[in-house]
């Protein structure tokens, strides 16, 4: 049987289709759920959506702005009745040392991981409250643990360490509503992200620094995510769990 048959699966910045919210919901698909994937409106959500099947839909929604992510949230209930898993993915980085960071650059980055995963989750809470369930899970990164993943900045690191935050604070909040809330760190992941943007140089030093020897792939952390998300890890609330090959063991 499925893991997830019944349940609504709302994935942030889930569009792009070599990026690890596609393939999470995908996953969560092939669970059973049926799926609203949100995202901006040239990354284009519905396309994307239709790619995992009729059931599903997409949304344009910007996670930095609230009233879109009441919009999004409401349409979701109406379509699709119940929302019981969020995955807080949308997130954006810049390669920057730390006397280059403008506010302009704090804001961008700090506003969609941050700033977006507090909005989404107020937007789909209430309904997880009324459902007496929930599962939040948010992407955060071995940036946020270790200082600095390899490409992002540090207002990268801090954005990513404030989610880890706010998720362990709601998940204390929440856990008599039994909405649990847990994060995932990804470490060095091939997608649009960090594209063409290892030097060769550097490669084989970052391989070396993983002991698993390899990259990862966007299914290593949707896997993971299928698990917070469902039944599984219904005791888990508050954790954040590595996806990182051993990059970082702590
Ligand atoms: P990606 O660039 O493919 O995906 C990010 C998605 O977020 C895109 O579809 C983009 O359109 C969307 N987005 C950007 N701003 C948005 C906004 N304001 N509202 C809604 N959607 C918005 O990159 P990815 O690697 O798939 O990243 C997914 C998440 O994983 C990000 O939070 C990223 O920081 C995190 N992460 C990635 C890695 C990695 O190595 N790839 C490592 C650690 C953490």
């Amino acid at each position: 049987s499925q893991l997830l048959e019944g349940k609504v699966a709302v994935i942030t910045g889930g569009a792009g289709l070599n990026g690890l919210g596609f393939a999470t919901a995908r996953m969560l698909a092939a669970q059973g759920a049926r799926i609203a994937i949100l995202d901006l409106e040239q990354a284009n959500p519905a396309g994307a959506a239709a790619e995992l099947g009729p059931q599903h839909i997409g949304l344009v929604a910007n996670v930095t702005d609230k009233a879109s992510c009441d919009a999004a949230a409401a349409e979701i209930l109406k379509q699709l009745g119940r929302i019981d898993v969020l995955v807080n993915n949308a997130g954006i980085t810049q390669p920057r040392k730390t006397l280059d960071i403008t506010g302009a650059d704090y804001d961008a980055v700090l506003d969609v991981s941050l700033r977006g995963t507090l909005y989404m989750s107020q937007a789909v809470i209430p309904a997880m409250q009324k459902q007496k369930n929930g599962s939040i899970v948010c992407i955060s990164s071995v940036s946020a643990q270790r200082g600095g993943g390899i490409l992002g900045g540090p207002h990268y690191s801090a954005a990513k360490a404030g989610v880890l935050g706010l998720a362990k604070a709601m998940a204390r909040e929440y856990g008599a509503d039994n909405i649990r809330v847990n994060c995932i760190t990804p470490g060095l992941i091939a997608t649009d992200i960090n594209k063409g943007k290892i030097p060769e140089d550097r490669r084989a030093a970052i391989l070396e620094s993983i002991p698993l020897g390899c990259i990862g792939e966007p299914n290593d952390v949707a896997g993971c995510v299928v698990f917070l998300a469902s039944e599984l890890s219904k005791y888990c609330t508050g954790i954040t769990l590595d996806v990182n090959g051993g990059m970082l063991i702590h």
